[in-house]
């Protein structure tokens, strides 16, 4: 049984209602309701913990309405974790009123790969029965436009044919013999290796460039994000004991753990010894592993030759990029340079007026029960986008991409998402 970290009357007594997380709050900017504002979050959790708030169903909608995007802790002068007190109260949710069956079945394929892939050849070989694929922008629509909201004009990501992990050798040898070299480890996702599984492929082009090993450790099991986030702490605690317990008969044969994905690595590098604060020896152990855990980005760009290489390639290409920080790269992680970095040295970067400001993915339940929260917040961010002149819209997440495509599938745009390192790959 998991204990509770943070003590809601504390964290509502350091509040000094300043009010400065409003303004940049995502959900707040949507409902302008300061029931749903991050103040508003820690009142009523203090309410909540002297017994004098009910955690009806009422409260249970305020609390999941958060897009745990953590735009208020980087502005608050307390640096009170509202992100991490709602991810603690959505597991008093989970344990009060059960997770639904879909979210349910969601987190058992979570826990067992086998099936998962299965699931994921299955939905490879059915998909073109229902869906109409964009191969150029790896993604699809359904063929018959229900009127639902969750599904209604939605562009979703698809299965390819065999997954990242199952395409590749567990071992692959880049460096020249008796040459001194590096080796990583690759920690690839689930949605990378699953449905955008061009940027893993790109990963390995780079590191194939640069002479490095590449490690793929196959029985990788996902990082716990999307259970973290939705209240389901069994399986966040099944999920990160397992990779702990993996990721200690390798780590010290490798240089880095590098993941292409920002909220897998801040899950592993940051939030994995949130959740194990009352499990000492497992924090211990998860606090070992997480300066070996780097966004590929960030690694790649402090660690070898890649920018010498894409200078002196002196390749330049068409495409105008935009980019847009995932919440967990620049707030939690502070990786922001280093892929505009890698990328200006072949494209030319035109920002848009607030790459900071958060897509709107917000999580499971909210790209399901609450998707018409994350398709608002979308609006703004697809609008955004359209304004500058670029072709291509990159960030180093596959949530910030599923949640992007389908705004930006919304609008009238050729626009199209690539994470940095498929750029950087095209660009060798
Ligand atoms: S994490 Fe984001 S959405 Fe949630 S309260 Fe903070 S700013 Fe608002
Ligand atoms: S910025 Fe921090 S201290 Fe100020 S109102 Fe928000 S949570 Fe409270």
């Amino acid at each position: 049984m998991v204990n509770n970290k943070f003590n809601y009357t504390d964290i509502s007594d350091d509040c000094i209602k300043c009010g400065k997380c409003k303004t940049v709050c995502t959900i707040f900017n949507v409902n302008q309701d300061e029931t749903t504002s991050p103040r508003g979050f820690i009142d009523l959790l203090g309410a909540y913990k002297r017994d004098e708030l009910e955690l009806d169903k009422t409260a249970k909608d305020i609390f999941e309405s958060c897009f745990l995007c953590t735009n208020c802790v980087e502005v608050c002068p307390n640096d009170l974790p509202t992100d991490m007190i709602i991810e603690q109260v959505r597991s008093d949710i989970a344990k009060k009123y059960g997770i639904t069956w879909y979210k349910r079945a969601f987190f058992f394929l979570l826990r067992h790969r086998k099936i998962m892939d299965f699931m994921a050849k299955m939905g490879w070989v059915f998909q073109t029965c229902g869906l109409k694929i964009n191969a150029q922008n790896q993604s699809s629509k359904l063929r018959i436009n229900l009127p639902i909201e969750m599904i209604k004009d939605r562009t979703l990501p698809f299965a390819d044919r065999t997954s990242f992990l199952n395409s590749n050798p567990e071992n692959i040898i880049n460096h020249k013999e008796n040459k001194e070299f590096k080796k990583v480890a690759v920690f690839i996702g689930c949605m990378g290796n699953y449905a955008y599984t061009n940027i893993g492929k790109s990963l390995l082009k780079i590191l194939e460039k640069l002479e490095i090993d590449a490690f793929i450790p196959k029985k990788q099991l996902c990082c716990g994000a999307p259970a973290y986030f939705t209240g389901d702490f069994d399986t966040v605690d099944y999920l990160i004991k397992k990779n702990i317990e993996y990721f200690e008969t390798f780590i010290d044969d490798v240089d880095a753990i590098i993941i292409p994905e920002a909220t897998c690595s801040a899950m592993i590098n940051t939030d994995w010894a949130h959740f194990l604060h009352d499990q000492p020896d497992w924090k211990k152990r998860a606090i070992k592993l997480a300066p070996k855990v780097i966004m590929a980005t960030k690694w790649l760009e402090n660690n070898t030759k890649l920018v010498e290489l894409l200078k002196n390639n002196g390749k330049a290409m068409s495409e105008i990029v935009t980019y847009h920080d995932p919440c967990h790269a620049k707030k939690m992680q502070g990786v922001f340079k280093e892929p505009r970095n890698l990328i200006e040295q072949n494209y030319k970067i035109d920002e848009m007026s607030d790459p900071n400001e958060c897509c709107g993915f917000g999580g499971v339940t909210m790209q399901s029960e609450k998707y018409h929260i994350a398709k608002a917040v979308g609006v703004k961010k697809a609008a955004m986008i359209n304004k500058t002149k670029a072709s291509v819209v990159s960030a180093e997440c596959s949530a910030c991409r599923m949640q992007i495509t389908d705004s930006l599938g919304r609008t009238d745009t050729d626009v199209i998402f690539k994470n940095p390192i498929e750029l950087i790959a095209d660009a060798l």
